[in-house]
């Protein structure tokens, strides 16, 4: 079976990685790919969010299923577009169409999805620019921190959450008035803070069943201590110390199983990955978010301790058989950290060369922001590499990362030393 993946960052090549492990796999593609997915097949210079490019490169090369990494794709319905397109029709798409993709790309309808379904999530209200006034209000209504979300998708900026109401309603002010985050922000969600410790759930579905994927706990902040502005992520671990057995119940009986269900329920066909964002308050599961797509650096430790093959599980899910699918999972632990551009998630500079990938050992090394040039690899993003490894426990996985981190060199890397440091 030839197969494209469609993206470019450590979690598409954490995917080209496992799925060129598959015996089924005829040619694996990658658009448009790093420096590191060429190890695993063919990079395509297309641009994902172009349907027509993505169509021309399906036919030209003969492929029959395509894995959609980021949200963007789907948001702008690519999985629609092949189901309305008769030579595309019978070719799978592992991502769900632009009604699902929803549940990311709006967080009003997410919050309405899971308010019908009883799915636990922090109460809210939501404004436009006709009732910011009540919104004003409801703010003085609300006790600090305050959570504001941009409705709509911001690049992962969109989520203010302020101790000082006054600066809370300047801000929905120009979330609002100013539309500081453009049309993202004509709608906002303003809901109540949940004070507790985060994970994310991993879940791939076919519209009728489901899989639980590992679980995962990524670093979201730039600075050791989770301090300092937000990034991509700098990190993740796999599995969660924390999410015990009991814990896990609760998550699949009160959020996995309702969101799966609900989605038959509402009509809404979906087909692909559910990264469900959790926060466990006194012991209970709430949903912050959802997301259509797998995680970002979480990929990079889910996929590894996946032991079953990928490319299996993927084509179940093409036939509506994941019931019959039984996931094998490796019982190590994962750890992935993240390198990254000096200055980064603020300005940086990209076209550093990076050196001594050659002699790492015991750890697999996910690219991100890279791309060659002639024989060298260059750093071509804020986000350059993933260091995955495994270990007894997240702790002697983390050693490996690190150690082989000192043997990778770019001019003015960074990255944080501190990864499961609160666990
Ligand atoms: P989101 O984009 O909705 O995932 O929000 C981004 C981040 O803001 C989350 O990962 C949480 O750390 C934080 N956050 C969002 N909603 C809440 C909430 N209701 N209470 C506490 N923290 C939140």
């Amino acid at each position: 079976m030839n197969l494209l993946i469609l993206g470019s960052g450590g979690r598409e090549c954490a995917l080209a990685w496992k799925l060129a492990q598959s015996t089924k796999l005829g040619k694996l593609f990658i658009a448009p790919g790093n420096a590191g997915t060429v190890r695993y097949g063919t990079n395509l210079e297309l641009n994902p969010n172009d349907f027509l490019q993505v169509k021309k490169a399906v036919l030209d090369h003969d492929i029959q299923m395509v894995v959609v990494g980021p949200e963007d794709p789907l948001v702008l319905g690519i999985h629609d577009f092949f189901l309305e397109d008769k030579e595309l029709i019978k070719i799978p798409v592992i991502g769900p169409q632009k009604l699902a993709a929803q549940l990311e790309g709006s967080k009003e309808f997410a919050k309405e999805f899971m308010y019908r379904h009883h799915i636990p999530t922090a109460k809210y209200r939501s404004f436009t620019l006709e009732n910011v006034d009540e919104g004003l209000e409801f703010l003085e209504t609300l006790t600090a921190p305050y959570v504001l979300k941009a409705d709509g998708l911001a690049a992962g900026k969109g989520v203010l959450i302020l101790n000082d109401l006054q600066e809370a309603k300047k801000e929905l002010d120009e979330m609002l008035r100013q539309q500081k985050f453009g049309s993202a922000s004509s709608k906002v969600v303003i809901e109540e803070f949940l004070d507790g410790i985060e994970m994310s759930s991993f879940v791939l579905t076919d519209s009728e069943n489901y899989v639980i994927l590992p679980n995962a706990k990524d670093y979201k902040r730039i600075g050791e201590g989770d301090t300092g502005l937000n990034t991509g992520g700098m990190g993740a671990i796999s599995p969660v110390p924390f999410a015990d057995a009991e814990f896990l119940t609760k998550v699949e009986e009160r959020v996995i199983i309702p969101t799966v269900e609900g989605l038959k329920k509402d009509g809404i066909p979906y087909v692909g990955f559910i990264f469900i964002g959790l926060i466990r308050v006194n012991n209970e599961p709430f949903v912050i978010e959802y997301n259509v797509r797998m995680g970002d650096p979480e990929t990079e430790v889910v996929i590894p301790r996946i032991a079953s093959d990928l490319l299996d599980l993927f084509i179940a899910t093409g036939n509506k058989e994941l019931d019959e699918f039984d996931l094998k999972v490796d019982q190590r632990a994962a750890t992935t950290v993240m390198m990254v551009s000096g200055g980064y998630p603020e300005a940086y500079e990209k076209g550093k060369q990076i050196t001594g990938l050659e002699s790492v050992a015991d750890s697999i090394i996910f690219h991100a922001g890279t791309k060659l040039s002639g024989d060298k690899v260059l750093s071509n993003g804020g986000r350059v590499l993933a260091v995955t490894s495994y270990g007894e426990d997240f702790k002697q996985a983390l050693i490996k990362s690190y150690k082989n981190i000192e043997k990778i060199h770019f001019d003015k890397m960074n990255y944080r030393k501190d990864i499961g440091f609160d666990l």
